[in-house]
């Protein structure tokens, strides 16, 4: 997925790690195998050059990352959509893109557009496996999900295998588990955006059972003609979203729904977003970048996450 991993673990002196670096490293290969969109013959891949009218199989890391993707579909009003794959690219992001940079002529983003939509996935139950049907250039993207749930599945391996102590994380997004040998909980700072959020303090996260995830343009963005284009895509309009947030992060049960809720709260914006998050009970932090005049915003949920 073009990102990097890393866990911490404790453990007894004697402990052998190289065997838990190979399974760990085996268990990730396994996700990339089926949800990368980088790999030509990942399951993703072969489901969005598929035509139309096929069903095809979905092994279960697969579904359950999709099902997730469409509870936060519904949820998030389609804020979050895990079709975007031909906006995705059309907009310079994603993989074999050679000229980021370049706006898209407005009748081909009209025609992108209109075959996207999480509503276009049928997903159904067959002779004991799942099985989704390519209505016909739908590609699925799941890189706003799928590295969460690359630190939940290693999380859950760990724990499978004895562990009861570590800290998982993917691209950035984290998950905690267990008391470290001094009895407290892991600790991890959620800096505010670099340069951006004058006056944000950091703030500590006890990630005591609990996943943690960031959305933000801080890399993967482009500028042309004085405006920031983000990776972000409203579906709404099918264009990267209004550059006011810096950053968004979500606490979460899991890495896979904090993931989510982080895209989909990136792209409802740092007022609709913040209402959704609120009635939602979700712990959300908002950054706004200086330009944009909003104010760094919490929700009740998120501040009761703080260590003291
Ligand atoms: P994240 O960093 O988790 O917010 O994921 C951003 C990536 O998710 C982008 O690079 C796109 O590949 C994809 N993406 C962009 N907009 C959306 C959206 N509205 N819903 C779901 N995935 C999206
Ligand atoms: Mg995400």
């Amino acid at each position: 997925m073009g990102t990097t991993w890393s866990v911490r673990v404790a453990v007894p002196a004697r402990y052998r790690l190289d065997p838990l670096h190979a399974r760990i490293q085996q268990r990730l290969d396994g996700i990339v195998q089926q949800m990368s969109n980088w790999e030509p013959d990942s399951d993703i891949s072969r489901y969005n050059r598929a035509p139309a009218g096929s069903w095809l199989p979905l092994p279960p890391d697969f579904a359950h990352v999709l099902e997730c993707a469409l509870e936060v579909a519904r949820a998030s009003g389609g804020a979050f959509d895990p079709t975007l794959g031909t906006l995705v690219r059309l907009w310079g992001f994603g993989p074999g893109i050679a000229d980021r940079g370049q706006l898209p002529e407005a009748a081909s983003l009209q025609t992108q557009r209109s075959r996207c939509g999480w509503q276009r996935l049928q997903l159904e139950y067959r002779d004991g496996e799942r099985v989704l049907l390519q209505p016909g250039g739908l590609e699925i993207d799941l890189s706003a999900i799928a590295k969460g749930y690359g630190v939940d599945a290693v999380l859950e391996m760990l724990l499978e295998e004895g562990l009861d102590c570590a800290l998982v994380e993917v691209g950035g997004e984290l998950r905690g588990h267990g008391r470290r040998p001094d009895g407290n909980p892991w600790r991890v700072l959620v800096e505010p955006a670099p340069g951006d959020s004058d006056g944000e303090p950091p703030m500590v996260l006890a990630l005591d059972d609990c996943a943690v995830a960031t959305s933000g343009d801080r890399w993967h963005a482009f500028e042309h003609g004085g405006r920031r284009y983000s990776h972000s895509i409203d579906p709404r309009t099918g264009s990267p979203v209004p550059d006011t947030l810096a950053a968004v992060t979500v606490v979460a049960a899991d890495a896979v729904h904090a993931d989510a809720w982080a895209t989909a709260l990136t792209v409802l914006g740092p007022e609709h977003g913040a209402a959704l998050a609120e009635r939602l009970g979700l712990a959300a932090r908002f950054s706004p970048t200086p330009a944009s005049g909003y104010a760094p915003r919490c929700t009740p949920a998120f501040n009761s996450r703080l260590t003291a």
